[in-house]
This record gives C-alpha cells, structure tokens and sequence, in this order.
C-alpha cells in the first residue's frame, strides 16, 4: 500500500479499471450515468438482484400467494437465513446473530440485557466522538432507571482512564463515521474484560467493508446497520450479535410475539425464544428483508478480503491526488493517513465543506458533509472504478481552482446533508 498514489492521466486509471479483477462486480449495481457515487457509506445503491427479487416478491409471493407465502416461500425463516450471512462477514456463528430492527432499536435491546448482566454495575461508558444515535439510546435507557445507570462520555484520548470497576458496559463505534478512525477490537475487548466489564461493538460502517472477527476479538455484543456496505436499501434492518456465551443471561427488555418461543401458541405469557431469536419484536418486514438479502449476499458473493484491499487503494489514491491537485485550497486530511487504521471513507476539513460539496454533487460527485466542517468520501470498492476516482479528485480541483463552491444556491442547508 506504500507510495499508491494517482495516475497522472484518465487514460492510466482506465487502464488500472482493465486489469482490476473487481471490475465486472460494478455490473451487479444500479449505479445512474455520470454519477461517481461516493456515499455508499451512507446508502449503499441497489443490486440489479433487489429489483428482481422484489418485483417477483410483490407479483408472484405477495400478490400470488398471499399470506400462504409465510409458508410456502419461506418468509418466516428470512431473517435468520440474512443473519447466516451476515454471520460469515463479522466472523461468528449464525445462531449468533439476528436481523430486526434499526440498529438504534437492537441498541437499546442489549444494553438494557448487558446493564442487567452486570447487576453490581453502574455505568455505560462511551466517547464522545460517538455516533449520536448511540449516546441518545443510552441516555434514554439512563433516563428510564436513573437509580440504575448513568452514562459516562468521555474523549477518546481519556477512554483507557475511564474504564474502571463502575463499567457495567463499554459502548463503541468500530469505525468513526466523521473520521473513518478504527478502533482495536482486542485492544478494547481486552481493557472491558479486565475491570470486569462487557464490550458492545457498533459496525454500521465495519459490517460489509473491512474484515471483522467478533469471535477472535472476544466481543460480548454488537450491532450493525443494513443500508450502508450492505446494500439492503433505504432504513434497511440492521443485525444484532451476541456471543454465545451470553446467551443463557441474556434477556431481551422487549418481549414481543415473533421474539416468543411459539408465537402461535398465542398464550398469556412470554417466553422467550432462545438465544438471538429472542430479539425479535413485531412481524419482520419482509419487502425490507428481501432486499436486505439481496445485498447482503452481493457482497458476502464478492468477498470482503478483496473488497477492502481495493477500497484502501483507491482510498490512497483519492487522499495523494486530493493533495497533489488541490494543494493551497485548505483542504486537511481529517483521517487516519494510515490506511489500516480506517475504515473505508476519508474525511477533510474544509470551512466552506457544506457548500463545497454541494458544488461536487451538482457535477455528480456524490458524497456527503458532517458538521460542522467535514467532507467525506465513501470508497465502496464493488461498484467504484479507478477513473471515478480520477474524476472525483478533478471535479474537486476544479472546483477548488475556480471557486465554483462560492454561489448562493450551494449554502441552502438541506434537511439531510
Ligand atoms: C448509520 C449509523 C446508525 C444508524 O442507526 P439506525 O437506527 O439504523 O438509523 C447507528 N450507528 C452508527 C454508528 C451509524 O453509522
């Protein structure tokens, strides 16, 4: 990975896309003309697969069979079958993992079960570089039992210090997803376990872009998202993980049907299933599942080894020539310059970030901003050749170069950015 840098012409990165093996992987995507689409950090694109599958789920199983379908097509096992999948990308067992929910909700589900694992323990304990979503379910469950837990965020620099014998639970994002900075898995598995405390993983931008191994990295619990790397669509279920081991303490706070031993025993009292199946809550939404499926196994086909071998090369590319050609605009790497210690997105500072990237949109470079001053970049490697990386890094040094950033139409705030 030493010294990759950015072809000087177009027609040398067309000629890397000709010898790349991931070439033809850029056919199993939707991917409009013109678009160079650097956010699928954020919304992976659709597999040509979704668009089949769905069309056949909504004429022939929902429209043909209707509700014999639960049955006859398998809908009631879909979930597990995705969490057999996705079990194979984050390194542990199926009977592990299960997909429902939003990943805010299936946070909320294990740490109220790991607050309650560790019943002589006070404390949830996060940074403050922590993805929002994730501090607001701990404070809530905070709020919900105050004589119970407090929430502990601290500065990543002051975590290690942090981490003593009140932990009930150590809640962190794998990769950061303004910086793209990665944590050790074993690092931190290894500093909870020591004070006695259980470590809860979020994957949202790990799961389907770096190589993850929860079992080799002892993680207790973890949660991940299904509309990034993986492709399953727009507020696609997420997946949750817990490790075996937990399973015989583990208790779900959210008992519903389709998380019941036997749901159509409709009986007056929970049960819960065993294991992971236990964290099913209400009817799973099987339009949502399916494309989840459909992404899922695009990637898992592709193989996660070589997707991020090439996603950090291309992420190197994107970071040399962003310097060499944009140098003097007061753009400032925001990421690890290291490629292993990132995930796949790079991130600069810019103070005029939010109208800069609306300039790039408009020419059909997609990324997206984060407050207060970042652009970031996604390299989702199945789909991105290395010409749009050529092009992605021209339009922004044309950008740059003319001050085409500078016009009102590129500061009107929208309600997503
Ligand atoms: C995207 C993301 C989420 C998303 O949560 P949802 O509840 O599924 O919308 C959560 N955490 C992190 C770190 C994320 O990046």
């Amino acid at each position: 990975m030493i010294g990759v840098t950015l072809p000087e012409t177009r027609a040398q990165a067309l000629e890397l896309d000709r010898a790349d093996p991931l070439a033809g992987c850029r056919e199993d995507f939707v991917i409009p003309e013109g678009v160079v689409y650097l956010d699928g950090n954020s919304l992976g694109p659709p597999p040509h697969s979704t668009l089949d599958r769905i069309r056949r789920l909504m004429a022939d199983e929902w429209g043909g069979e209707l509700i014999r379908s639960w049955t006859s097509r398998g809908w009631i096992d879909m979930s597990t079958q995705i969490a057999a999948t996705i079990a194979s990308l984050i390194g542990v067992r199926p009977s592990e993992v299960a997909v429902a929910d939003s990943v805010s909700v299936n946070l909320f589900k294990l740490l109220a079960a790991g607050v309650r694992m560790r019943p002589d323990r006070h404390v949830i304990l996060t940074e403050e570089e922590n993805f929002p979503t994730d501090q607001y379910i701990a404070q809530g469950l905070a709020d919900l039992m105050p004589e119970r837990i407090s929430l502990r965020v601290v500065p990543r620099r002051e975590l290690a210090a942090a981490l003593d014998e009140d932990v009930a639970i150590l809640m962190l994002t794998h990769v950061d997803f303004r910086s793209g900075a990665m944590h050790d898995f074993f690092r931190w598995s290894e500093a909870a376990h020591r004070v006695g405390g259980l470590v809860i993983w979020d994957l949202s931008h790990s799961a389907g872009a770096v190589p993850v191994n929860l079992a080799e990295a002892d993680a207790d619990m973890a949660v991940g998202c299904g509309y990034k790397y993986l492709n399953g669509g727009p507020g696609a279920p997420a997946f949750a993980y817990v490790a075996r081991a937990h399973h015989d303490q583990f208790r779900s706070p959210l008992w519903g049907w389709m998380g019941h031993a036997d749901p159509f025993e409709f009986g007056p009292e929970y049960r819960p299933a065993p294991g992971v199946a236990s964290l099913s809550v209400g009817t799973p939404p099987i339009l949502s599942l399916a494309a989840l499926q459909c992404g899922v196994e695009t990637v898992a086909e592709i193989g996660i080894r070589r997707l991020r071998a090439k996603a950090m090369e291309l992420s190197e590319m994107f970071i040399a020539g962003v310097e060499r050609e944009c140098r003097g605009h007061g753009l400032e790497l925001a990421s690890p310059r290291n490629p292993e210690r990132r995930g796949n997105q790079v991130s600069f500072h810019h103070s005029e970030g939010y109208a800069i990237m609306q300039a790039l949109i408009a020419r059909g470079v997609i990324g997206d901003f984060r407050a207060p001053d970042l652009l970031r970049f996604g390299f989702a490697p199945a789909y991105l050749r290395y010409a749009d990386v050529w092009d992605a890094v021209d339009a922004l040094a044309g950008i740059m170069d003319s001050n085409e950033w500078d016009q009102p139409r590129f500061r009107v705030r929208a309600k997503v950015t």
